[in-house]
């Protein structure tokens, strides 16, 4: 099996050659954790935000839109808590001068745990053939079960630890266990410090803490305080959703792993406000329609898991992460959480503005409580790169790399070609994509054999190619080639349409999800 680094440095320098992902400024040697889309992941993050925004929007009548500014009163992040509490506790190792945070740095050493139970499942997997049973190997294993005692004792420990924002306990655990910084293998760190992760900058011309802004650390913020704009100028009801795709900055402290972890992201979140004492009903709802809807994707529902967050923030009384198998191991993909009414009632006290909903049925005011689920389009990106990059060995002993991308979410549906440059077979081609082009991206490649060409879509993830041959001259008829199975058929140019449709329409995944 491929080491997980290698698969990552694969997956960077893949969509790195076709377009996809490119260092930020890579003139200038780039900027650290920054990264641009390229012609096809533009193509690709475009595909992801539809797929999601036609779920969660138009597939509810309950959830609108919105689109607010990245720029928001300073008031705000006050509000939110943002100003005093969004901070990260931060580590250095003395000897490699690298910085990590301290509770990834314990997360990471529990983790190996989970990996011991993945390998003897394995094994007894190996041992047992057709007769294994995995529940009752997980409950009796003696090797399985002490490893999971220490994950459990540790999460624990962990848990009461920042519960209490206690850093002094953080290091203590950090060298009780001995862990060390993997570049310079020592563990000589200096104390836990608390680093607040919003980039602060100037409004206008005046200097000052008056003209201090943020960057928006998150989207919700934006929907907050347009609950009431939305709910009245819509005239919503409760349960209603508001939901929203926009950027976000963090000032992470180790931003590594490629878009994984980026200083500049994006979000696509929604806000979910329901009645008080409802909130948790909807939470449990909310969390199993969004890992249907990563599901439906159709990746394989092995690289799925839910993940109950053990540090509840500052603001939820639930929350739970759904965890991708990404190529560095399980990692968060989307929050999903129930916030109480903790924003609403805060922005309610520091604009003095009321921020109740007037429930009909019940006869009463109250400020709404709220269920979010927050995905970032980075990492949605990443996940499906990554688990859509498969290097295959053909029947011939050859080799291909292909793409293969859920075929709604390809940059380009479909690649016309000619056989050859002459004889009139461009025209014909040229013509075939005109008419295609009003429904799908399509892509004109004459050049190289169509050999070549096909192992080009391949790379890029392109579901079908379109080979106009001199018998489409006399009847009308094209080959048309599966990315996926490589199998090809005649068929006529006037069933293209059709045929394209049924594999890449966004409605094969909606009804899924
Ligand atoms: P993490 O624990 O990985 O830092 P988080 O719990 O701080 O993430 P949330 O505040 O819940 O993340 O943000 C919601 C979503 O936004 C995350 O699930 C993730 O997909 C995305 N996200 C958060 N931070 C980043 C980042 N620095 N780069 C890319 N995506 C991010």
């Amino acid at each position: 099996m491929e080491k997980r680094e290698d698969k990552l440095k694969e997956v960077i320098s893949h969509a790195k050659e076709y377009g996809y992902v490119f260092p930020s400024s890579e003139i200038y040697d780039g900027l650290a954790a920054t990264y641009d889309y390229g012609q096809l992941g533009a193509e690709l993050k475009k595909n992801i935000k539809d797929y999601w925004w036609t779920a969660m929007v138009q597939m509810h009548e309950e959830i609108v839109g919105i689109d607010a500014a990245i720029f928001m009163h300073p008031k705000t992040w006050k509000a939110s808590g943002h100003v005093d509490a969004f901070n990260d506790p931060l580590i250095d190792n003395k000897d490699s001068k690298k910085r990590y945070r301290a509770d990834v740095l314990v997360e990471e050493f529990i983790e190996k745990y989970r990996d011991k139970i993945k390998k003897e499942v394995e094994k007894g997997r190996k041992r047992f053939g057709a007769d294994f049973d995995e529940v009752q190997f997980l409950a009796t294993n003696p090797n399985v079960k002490r490893s999971q005692e220490k994950i459990d004792d540790l999460e624990d420990r962990l848990s009461k630890i920042l519960g209490a924002d206690d850093l002094e306990g953080l290091k203590a655990m950090i060298e009780e266990l001995n862990i060390v910084c993997p570049i310079s293998g020592t563990s000589n760190w200096t104390d836990v410090r608390q680093f607040n992760l919003m980039f602060a900058t100037e409004l206008g011309s005046v200097a000052g803490d008056a003209s201090t802004i943020y960057l928006r650390p998150e989207t919700a913020q934006g929907i907050f305080v347009n609950f009431l704009n939305v709910q009245k100028s819509g005239r919503m009801k409760i349960p209603f959703g508001i939901a929203q795709i926009g950027k976000a900055f963090r000032n992470e402290i180790v931003a590594r792993q490629f878009i994984f972890r980026m200083r500049e992201f994006e979000q696509m979140e929604m806000q979910y406000f329901v009645r008080p004492g409802e909130e948790l009903t909807w939470y449990e709802y909310w969390k199993d329609k969004r890992i249907k809807w990563h599901k439906a994707l159709g990746l394989g529902e092995e690289y799925y898991r839910y993940h109950d967050h053990i540090k509840l923030a500052h603001y939820a009384n639930a929350a739970a992460d759904i965890e991708f198998d990404f190529p560095m191991g399980y990692k968060e993909l989307e929050g999903i959480h129930s916030r109480t009414d903790f924003d609403l009632r805060k922005h309610e006290e520091f604009s003095g503005k009321k921020m109740q909903f007037f429930d009909p049925e019940l006869n009463k005011n109250y400020i709404p409580y709220v269920i979010e689920t927050s995905v970032g389009l980075d990492r949605m990106f990443l996940a499906v790169l990554s688990a859509s990059l498969k290097n295959e060995t053909l029947e011939d002993g050859s080799e291909r790399a292909v793409l293969s991308l859920p075929p709604a979410l390809a940059p380009y549906k479909v690649a016309v070609m000619p056989l050859t440059r002459k004889d009139g077979l461009p025209e014909k081609a040229r013509e075939i994509m005109n008419e295609l082009k009003f429904e799908f991206n399509c892509q004109y490649d004459e050049k190289d054999s169509p050999g070549k060409r096909y192992r080009r879509q391949d790379a890029i993830g392109t579901p079908y190619c379109v080979m106009v041959d001199h018998q489409t001259l006399e009847d009308n008829t094209v080959t048309i080639r599966d990315r996926d199975t490589m199998l090809q058929d005649r068929v006529k140019v006037d069933e293209l349409h059709s045929i394209i449709e049924g594999k890449v329409s966004l409605k094969n995944l909606l009804k899924l999800g």
